[in-house]
Formats: C-alpha cells, sequence, structure tokens
C-alpha cells in the first residue's frame, strides 16, 4: 500500500514537540498514558489501511448521488459508521458518563489526520455525528440527551449541522427558518436548509440535524436565532420511528469530496415537522459556535491530510520517473549518461519541499490549537483563561492556512506529475478537487480573515496577541541556545515585528473611524499572521529536533531530525520572506479594492 500519512511524524509532533503525555497528570485524562495513545493511533491506522484508503478513489468514481427520494453513498460510509460505533470513536472526548471515552482532543484530532489522510470523503459522517451530539450534552436538557446522543456514538443514528439557507450563506443573520412554540413544548419547524454535509443516506436509521431558526416574535438578525434539535424521524413512545415531515430533496454534484454527500433539505412542508429547543432561546448561535469552531479544526485537519497524502504520492512518484540529466560541473549535461529521476532536480526538490513545509507546519499548528483546547478545558485554572485566548485567536488561522496552502502544495505536487497529474490514472487530481472545498466551508476565507482581524486581535484589547507573542519569544529563546538556529531565531523575531507594526498601522484607520479600510485587506492580513504563525511553528519543531541531534536522545533515526531542521530553513528562506510584500500591500495608501461612489471600476 503507498504511504498516505507519516505515523513517525504525527509521534514526534504529539510527544516530542508538544509532550501530550503531560495532559495525563490532569484529572480527567489520568486513566491514559502514552502507551495507550500509541495504541489507539495505531488501530486508528489499522482501519485506515484496511478499508479507507483502499476506497478512497472508489468513493470519487461511485460518487453520493440522489436517486428515486434516496441519497445513495458509498458502502464504506457503513462500514464506517459501524466501526466508529463498536470502537467508541465517535464519543472519543465526550465523558464517561455519557457513554465517551473522555480523551484529549490532542488525540482525538491526531486520529483523524490519520483517517483524513486515508479518506477525506468518509470522515466528515462521523466527525458531524460528534460535533452535533456534543452540542445536545452541552446545551441540551437531559432527556434531549438520553433520547439521541447514545444512539449518535453508537454509529446507528447520524447528526448534522443545518446553517445554510439559499439566501443566508455566510452571513447567518439572514436566516428565515421558523419556529413555532406547541403546547407540549416542542416546536413546529418550516423552512429549507441548503448545502447540508451528510444529511441523509440509507446507512443510519436516523438523523439528528442540529437547525437554526428563527422563534416567532424573536427580534432580527443574530440576536433572534435558535437552535433546535430535529431528527429526521420521530420517536414514539414504543420507541420506533415515525417520519418528522423532514424531506431530503437532492444531493449536490460537486467538483471534489464526491464521496461525501451534501443534501437539500426542506423542513415542515406538511407543516409536521417538530423540534425541540437546545440551550436557551435566541442565543442559537452562540451554541452554534462551539460546533462551528471544532468543525474549523477540523476542515484545518482535513486539509492538511489531504495535503499530506497528496505530498507522499508525489514523493513517491518524483523518486520513480526519470527524466533529463543532472547539470554538472561546469555546466555540461551528459547525455551519454542514464537519466536521473526527477527527485534529484532543484526544481522538483524545491516542490517536494513546499509541500513538506505546508503539511508537517500546519499539523503542527493544529496540535497546537487541541492542546491549547484540552488546557483551556480541564487544565489548571489558573491557565484556562489564557489557553482558550489562544485557540480563539489562532482558530481562523488553523483553519485558513491548511486549506490555503495546502491546495497551493497540492498543485505543486501536481506538478511534480508532469501530465500524469493531470489524468484520473494518478490520485493527484483528486486530491486537488477534494481539498478545493475547505477555503469556502465552515466560513470562507474571507470571512475567516474578517473575523481574524476584525474580531480575534482586537479582542480583550490585544491580550491574545500579546500572549502569542509571549508563546514566540519562548520559542526565540529556546532556539538561540543553539548556534545555527539564532539566524532564524532572529529571522522570527523580525517577522513578528513585523506583523505588529503592520498591524498597528491598520489600526489606525479603526480608530480614525474608517472600519472598512480597516478590514478591506483582511485576507491579505490572514496571509501574513499565517506566515508568522507557521514559522513559529516551525522553529519550535527545528529546535526540538536539534535538542534530539544534540542529547542523543532520538526516538528515529537521525536523519529524521535533520530533515526537520532542513525543512524549516526552507521555509524561513522561500516562504517567511513572502511576509514583507504582504505587509508592503496593507500599508499602501491606496485603497483600490474599497467601492467608490460613481465609479465603476469593474465594468
Ligand atoms: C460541499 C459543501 C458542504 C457544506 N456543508 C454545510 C453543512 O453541513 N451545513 C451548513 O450549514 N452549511 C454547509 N455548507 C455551506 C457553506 O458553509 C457555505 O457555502 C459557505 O459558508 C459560504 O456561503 P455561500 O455559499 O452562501 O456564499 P456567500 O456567503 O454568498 O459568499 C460568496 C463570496 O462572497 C464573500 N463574502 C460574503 N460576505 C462577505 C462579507 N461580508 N465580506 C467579505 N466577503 C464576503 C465570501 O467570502 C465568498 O467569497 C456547505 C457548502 C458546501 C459547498
Amino acid at each position: 500500500m503507498a504511504k498516505y500519512m507519516s505515523m513517525d511524524n504525527l509521534r514526534f509532533v504529539l510527544h516530542e514537540m508538544l509532550n501530550v503525555e503531560e495532559l495525563c497528570n490532569l484529572p480527567r485524562f489520568s486513566e491514559y498514558d502514552k502507551d495507550s495513545f500509541d495504541i489507539l493511533l495505531d488501530s486508528v491506522k489499522g482501519a485506515a489501511d484496511q478499508y479507507m484508503y483502499p476506497t478512497f478513489r472508489d468513493c470519487d468514481h461511485d460518487p453520493a448521488r440522489f436517486e428515486d427520494g434516496k441519497v445513495i453513498v458509498h458502502e464504506s460510509v457503513d462500514t464506517m459508521m459501524k466501526q466508529a460505533g463498536e470502537n467508541g470513536t465517535i464519543g472519543m472526548t465526550f465523558d464517561y458518563e455519557v457513554g465517551g471515552m473522555q480523551l484529549p482532543h490532542t488525540v482525538e484530532v491526531a486520529c483523524g489526520h490519520i483517517a483524513e489522510a486515508a479518506n477525506n470523503n468518509l470522515t466528515g459522517y462521523t466527525g458531524l455525528t460528534n460535533g452535533s451530539a456534543n452540542l445536545i450534552v452541552t446545551f441540551g436538557s437531559q432527556e434531549l440527551i438520553d433520547t439521541y446522543v447514545p444512539k449518535m456514538l453508537a454509529g446507528k443514528w447520524g447528526g448534522t449541522m443545518c446553517l445554510t439557507e439559499p439566501q443566508a450563506g455566510s452571513s447567518l443573520s439572514d436566516i428565515s427558518t421558523s419556529a413555532k412554540l406547541n403546547d407540549d413544548g416542542s416546536y413546529n419547524i418550516v423552512g429549507q436548509k441548503i448545502f447540508i454535509s451528510g444529511g441523509d443516506h440509507e446507512y443510519c436509521d436516523n438523523f439528528v440535524h442540529l437547525v437554526l431558526a428563527r422563534i416567532e416574535g424573536a427580534p432580527a438578525g443574530t440576536k433572534g436565532i435558535s437552535l433546535f434539535v430535529v431528527p429526521k424521524n420521530r420517536i414514539q413512545e414504543d420507541q420506533s420511528l415515525t417520519s418528522n415531515d423532514v424531506i431530503t430533496a437532492g444531493d449536490f454534484q460537486k467538483m471534489g469530496q464526491r464521496g461525501y454527500c451534501t443534501t437539500h433539505l426542506v423542513f415542515g412542508e406538511k407543516d409536521d415537522c417538530k423540534g425541540w429547543l437546545v440551550g436557551p432561546e435566541n442565543k442559537g448561535l452562540k451554541c452554534m459556535f462551539q460546533m462551528m469552531n471544532a468543525a474549523r479544526i477540523d476542515v484545518g485537519c482535513t486539509a492538511a491530510s489531504v495535503a499530506t497524502a497528496a505530498y507522499y504520492a508525489s514523493l513517491q512518484y518524483a523518486k520513480e520517473r526519470p527524466q533529463g540529466r543532472r547539470i554538472l560541473s561546469g555546466g555540461v549535461k551528459n547525455v551519454e549518461a542514464e537519466q536521473t529521476t526527477i527527485i534529484n532536480h532543484p526544481d522538483v526538490r524545491r516542490m517536494l519541499l513546499l509541500q513538506k513545509s505546508v503539511i508537517e507546519g500546519s499539523l503542527a499548528l493544529l496540535l497546537q490549537c487541541s492542546k491549547y483546547q484540552d488546557l483551556a478545558e480541564h487544565g489548571p485554572e489558573d491557565t484556562r483563561t489564557q489557553n482558550h485566548d489562544l485557540l480563539e485567536l489562532l482558530t481562523p488561522i488553523a483553519k485558513t492556512y491548511p486549506s490555503e496552502m495546502g491546495r497551493v502544495s497540492i498543485s505543486n505536487g501536481l506538478q511534480i506529475f508532469g501530465g500524469y497529474g493531470f489524468c484520473t490514472e494518478f490520485p493527484l487530481e483528486q486530491y486537488y478537487r477534494d481539498i478545493r472545498i475547505m477555503s469556502l466551508y465552515e466560513g470562507t476565507t474571507g470571512i475567516q480573515s474578517l473575523d481574524l482581524l476584525g474580531r480575534k486581535v482586537v479582542s480583550k484589547n490585544g491580550e491574545a496577541m500579546k500572549l502569542l507573542t509571549k508563546e514566540m519569544i519562548e520559542t526565540i529563546k529556546s532556539a538561540s541556545n543553539y548556534d545555527d538556529l539564532k539566524p532564524y531565531a532572529e529571522k522570527l523575531k523580525e517577522a513578528s515585528k513585523t506583523l505588529e507594526s503592520t498591524l498597528m498601522h491598520l489600526l489606525q484607520f479603526a480608530m480614525n473611524g474608517q472600519h472598512e479600510r480597516y478590514i478591506a485587506d483582511a485576507t491579505i492580513f490572514m496571509e501574513l499572521m499565517s506566515n508568522v504563525t507557521i514559522a513559529w511553528q516551525w522553529l519550535k519543531m527545528a529546535t526540538v529536533a536539534k535538542t534530539a541531534l544534540v542529547t542523543g536522545n532520538m526516538t528515529f533515526g537521525s536523519e529524521f531530525y535533520e530533515n526537520k531542521i532542513h525543512t524549516m530553513k526552507f521555509y524561513y528562506k522561500y516562504e517567511l520572506p513572502k511576509i514583507f510584500s504582504a505587509s508592503e500591500t496593507l500599508k499602501h495608501k491606496d485603497s483600490l479594492t474599497i467601492l467608490e461612489e460613481n465609479k465603476a471600476v469593474l465594468a
């Protein structure tokens, strides 16, 4: 079987860089240790090898579709829901009392990375079931928990998040699905939701939709949105299921992730669709943010994982494909010599190193964020707020960088295949199509960037930014202990100052009331800040690698650690300098994208 991810790299980040086993000192995770985490990772890898990776191409060739009123999906969805239900992985991070395994988020994301690299068309089915069950556990009544959660964690019932409507995508304040209170405490739900992932198929007996809707008379905008559990089938007193008037109107056909169904759902066409309130009235969006934030990390992880699988496919191809000859000293080519394999051409090595630097940098950031989440929820009381603030600040980056740069890295990977990269015989074209959705769903790159610049960097008077700078200073200090890492520590220091000065420059616009000017280039700011953040992660990895080489305390061969340092150097030479042009653009006096009265530039 072809290699699609690296267990060594995953273990390096988890154990050597993040020291994930220190979480086992917290009461919440006290039943676990390093070995039990490793056993779990191995078992997920076993399942991924057994049926996920082998069906990755089939899910694309035999896509989800709507036929005779039914959504047909690949049978591997059945295998996955059953296996995940049986081995408990849907509720990995849930409390023991509700049937969960009480594992850290960091371990959950690590398991997700393995599965998503194997087959990203499958993992959303269990991922959304986990997220929606978690919403019920956190905000729902005991009755709702007892009714829905056990079946969801057992993989028998699927879960979804239903936000988007035809007129309300990025702007959820415009949703119009309505909810009217019934005498029995339930609500009558009427409306339609589009693009609902995992919304219906034959391998689950029921679907539990977490729906945003507006209670009659609720205020306009986001302050009038509530959250409801709306099952596809209602549960009757004898526990049998009856239709809840949720109709699947179709399945969107897509350019990628074709094995992952994307449904159009109609609620209450016969005025017989019941929903039950989750959390307080009109606070639905706030509750939903729990699921959306987790889903953003999941999307970032899926993007990083798809790009990882693409990297290993490109690497293998580059090692096997003979083409051309190396340029020898003196600039001559020996045409008599045998062709070299393309991995020996500097330009191909550049593309491979770009891929490696993007995927490993992304994975490190995602696992770092997950550890912040574990510490924010279960760490020592006095450190929870700071871990929470760091997680909040970095979440838009953890979603966006892997999605955007993962796509760029796969494009480079496809390039390595030459003409074959464009052909369906090889998997790169599928990876390229599959990753394209990541910068769209769970908030587009534009929306994530508005969140980062408009909310996150300025929240609590910039407190989270100060915390991030502190984290970077720690890394800079550690790296500076090694003479050969010092120049890179200096570069990160300079990059962090560039980030700060650019933000200060932009903030003047906000302070002068020029809010549209402040936010106009939020996406460029996202690029700048993501780049600095990934540079920080790379310096952290390189320092850990250097320490292992110097002390001889190595889990893997010395080549692994040397490669880490080499890839860090690549990132600092080829990627990090891009922040200076981004900063120049952000500081430029012209604001060429802001709509001006009577000026039809885009004619
Ligand atoms: C395959 C797939 C699966 C999905 N799964 C789900 C799901 O399970 N549940 C669910 O609820 N939804 C789901 N979605 C919906 C998805 O989250 C939305 O498509 C996405 O949020 C964008 O909304 P939109 O398509 O209406 O685009 P629009 O909101 O119309 O955006 C169009 C463009 O305008 C930009 N834009 C919009 N507003 C602004 C602004 N204020 N400032 C700057 N730029 C702006 C956007 O960045 C984008 O580039 C899915 C979508 C797809 C395609």
